[in-house]
């Protein structure tokens, strides 16, 4: 058997909003945990500016509320581990072995998920050839190179509407291009984009191609979905908000998901395979806001408490 970097009561995997909270949770109820997160603890908080919806925070910036609960998490002795987890599998007992691209396994009994997602790509020429010369998933990250620009945001959904407002404090114009002609974001957020001067709607529109030139991206070749006719809208920068996928590829056996592959859970946020747990967004359900993922995450440590004394008494009662 492969050698064990470290033997825990609970593994977490991702270290975004669900992934802290779990970790805070767990850590409060004495479990030896880890979390495992490939890059800085925050997740999306680390792609948005400003929150303004995460109830007690009026305003906090995103990389602020990832500290706080990054700390809080820590406070109470949950133990941080940078590296990407590769596969998840289940041992012989029924147990977890985690693997990592460090070659690390770190093991434990319950495991809760909570690698978010991936942004969802256009899947168009052009897309990849200018990826980070024009063509952005971030619009908190790369937003401030386009001071000036005119700019594209793609989808209808709440980071497409709430990224164009925040992109039209650098470009000179934002097109919100969509393919329908109703948007899907909540209403407020459809409300102060409308009463941006900035932001300009491009309905009944998909993207056919981003076309560019040596230094970046020019221009957009769009399809009318009604009539089919094609038409060109120039712009200096696009920024894709079409949803997200599910990071659920490292858990290699066979998990009860939706139609999208998003997990499903019980009311314990359970997966189909016991001792397996998700939390936040890459759970299904019908919205994925901090105030969820941090939901899920509570019931998720809790859940896992009851699922190791129960673990712990059917251990005993097979050996008496
Ligand atoms: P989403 O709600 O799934 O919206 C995706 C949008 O992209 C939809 O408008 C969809 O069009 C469009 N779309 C999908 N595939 C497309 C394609 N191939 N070409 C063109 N357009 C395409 O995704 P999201 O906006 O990333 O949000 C994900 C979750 O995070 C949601 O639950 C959302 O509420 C939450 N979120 C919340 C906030 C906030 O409250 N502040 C901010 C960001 C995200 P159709 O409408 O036609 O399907």
């Amino acid at each position: 058997m492969a050698e064990t970097n470290g033997r825990y009561d609970v593994i977490i995997v991702g270290g975004g909003p669900a992934g802290l909270c779990a970790a805070m949770y767990a850590g409060r109820g004495m479990l030896k945990t880890l979390l495992i997160e490939r890059g800085l603890p925050g997740g999306e908080l680390l792609n948005t500016e400003a929150i303004e919806d995460y109830i007690g925070f009026e305003h906090i910036l995103g990389r602020d509320l990832a500290d706080k609960m990054t700390r809080h998490a820590q406070k109470f002795g949950a133990e941080f581990v940078t590296d990407t987890v590769s596969v998840v599998e289940r041992e012989p007992d029924g147990s977890f072995a985690v693997r990592t691209e460090l070659e690390k396994t770190y093991r434990a009994p319950a495991v809760i998920v909570t690698a978010g997602g991936t942004p969802t790509k256009l899947g168009v020429p052009g897309e990849q050839e200018y990826a980070g010369r024009g063509v952005s998933y971030c619009a908190v990250c790369d937003g401030a190179f386009f001071k000036g620009e005119v700019l594209a945001v793609i989808g209808g959904g709440d980071a497409a509407v709430e990224e164009a407002d925040y992109l039209t404090r650098y470009g000179a114009k934002v097109y919100i291009v969509h393919r329908r002609d109703q948007l899907r974001a909540s209403a407020i957020l459809q409300e102060r984009a409308r009463n941006n001067p900035k932001i300009e709607f491009v309905w009944n529109q998909v993207v056919e191609e981003i076309e560019g030139e040596a230094k970046g991206v020019t221009q957009l070749k769009l399809r009318d979905t009604a009539t089919g006719a094609v038409s060109k809208l120039p712009v200096g920068g696009v920024f894709v908000f079409i949803g997200f996928q599910p990071n659920t590829g490292i858990i290699k056996e066979h998990f009860d998901h939706d139609a999208q592959g998003y997990i499903v859970t019980d009311t314990n946020m359970m997966t189909s395979i016991p001792g397996l747990f998700a939390a936040g967004d890459v759970r299904v359900q019908l919205t994925r806001q901090i105030t969820t993922a941090v939901g899920d995450a509570t019931t998720a440590a809790i859940a896992v408490e009851k699922y190791l004394a129960e673990r712990r008494e059917r251990a005993a009662v097979g050996a008496s």
